[in-house]
């Protein structure tokens, strides 16, 4: 195996330690030429590693947005905001979501125009809503009577939508209830809007995460509909829909492709609303975990007992340094290993930090080699999402994931 080391802060292109044969791999002013594939097997990290491919995050976009049609895609920033897929988001036309301050920050300094760029939060901080009016953000998203008012206080005449609850969600990892309001509120909130000088221009909701099939959204879109259809009853003259994200990556049972998927959730979308004249997509997840791989290792592979079933394999990386999302077992992450051609076992996975939730699966126990031992590589596949903006700064001491894009 050719070693190639690289230093993880340092980002595209790649700063290269080369060993012996890295040669045939260094163009002529010294930098990696190499693939994501060969950094994602080869490189040596000092510490867990993210490893996103840029150009698989293109080739996603473009693959959504052909699904998508007219609908206008708003990136959402928080399931990776590596200042380089903002920006390539950016140079394909891309819109934004974001939370906070710092990720409308992060959007406009990587190029991204105000009038692209929506406040999707519905909880927002009043000095934030202001800093957004004064940077020309003039679309913002609530679900409450108080938040109207900050926005009527703070973004005089802005654009809002009305957030709505769905409590269908077929999706793997569901949003709760802690965004939306019911149909009633939702109608309030428009009146209220209006009443303060704001632009009540739609509605919003979100499926819930890694909703796995299109056909689930067909439930979440019959109660929409009804509700967008009282709000015209009630005299609001809607244009936009916001249709949120949901779509799936893939973590080993069967999803559609990102194309089909989303032109079948606008066929839904249209046999129920007709032509709506702005509708928004807000993918996170879809359009950027199947981009990524962590690059980790094995800390101890150990057993409780002479007499347990299962070993208990400890990785360099867990829940509090990128690994939130296994909360629950909810998304199960494929990992690959140097020796998955040798016989595996049960096992139950776990990260290195001291603290007990720090268990990744469990209760489903992971397959890997039985040979696999302290110091071997893993590589945990499509994990580009909510892995690094998920990652403590340094809990235990041990350090947040590094971010290598190329
Ligand atoms: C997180 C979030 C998204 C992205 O959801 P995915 O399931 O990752 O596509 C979209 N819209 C809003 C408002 C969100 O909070």
């Amino acid at each position: 195996m050719t070693m190639i080391f690289v230093d993880a802060a340092v980002s595209s292109p790649l700063d290269v330690f080369s060993e012996d044969a890295v040669s045939d791999q260094v163009d002529i002013s010294g930098h990696l030429t190499s693939t994501f594939d060969d950094v994602v097997e080869n490189a040596i990290f000092e510490h867990p590693t993210l490893v996103m491919d840029v150009n698989r995050v293109e080739q996603q976009y473009y693959a959504l947005k052909a699904g998508l049609g007219g609908a206008d895609i708003h990136y959402a920033v928080k399931a990776n905001p590596a200042p380089e897929i903002i920006e390539r988001l950016v140079k394909l036309g891309s819109h934004f979501d974001a939370a906070s301050r710092g990720e409308i920050e992060l959007v406009l300094g990587a190029g991204a125009s105000p009038s692209d760029v929506s406040f999707g939060n519905t909880i927002k901080r009043a000095s934030d809503i202001a800093y957004a009016h004064a940077a020309g953000v003039t679309l913002f998203s609530a679900d409450a009577i108080e938040e109207i008012e900050k926005i009527a206080q703070h973004a005089p005449g802005a654009q809002v939508y009305i957030r709505l609850i769905v409590e269908s969600s077929e999706a793997d990892w569901p949003l709760s209830r802690k965004f939306g309001c019911d149909r009633d509120m939702a109608i309030d909130l428009l009146d209220r809007a209006r009443a303060l000088g704001l632009d009540p221009v739609g509605l919003s909701f979100h499926v819930g995460s890694q909703t796995r099939k299109a056909s689930m959204w067909g439930p979440t879109l019959d109660e929409m509909v009804k509700i967008w259809d009282a709000a015209k009853e009630a005299g609001h003259a809607l244009s936009l829909l916001n249709i949120g994200g949901g779509f799936p990556a893939f973590y080993g049972q069967d999803i559609e492709a990102p194309t089909d998927y989303a032109a079948s959730v606008m066929d839904q979308v249209r046999s129920r609303f007709g032509e709506v004249a702005r509708v928004m997509a807000e993918p996170g997840r879809g359009l950027v975990a199947e981009a990524g791989a962590i690059v980790a290792e094995v800390m101890l592979v150990s057993r409780k007992s002479s007499r347990d079933l299962h070993r208990w394999v400890y990785l360099s990386i867990g829940r509090f340094s990128g690994l939130a999302e296994t909360e629950g077992e909810a998304i199960r992450y494929q990992i690959t290993t140097l020796r998955d051609d040798d016989p595996v076992g049960p096992c139950v996975l776990a990260g290195p930090s001291c603290d007990s939730a720090d268990v990744l699966y469990e209760k489903q126990p992971v397959l890997l080699p039985m040979t696999l031992k302290s110091g071997d590589r893993i590589v945990i596949r499509n994990c580009g999402a909510y892995t690094s903006s998920y990652s403590s700064v340094g809990f235990n001491g041990f350090p947040p994931l590094d971010v290598l894009v190329i």
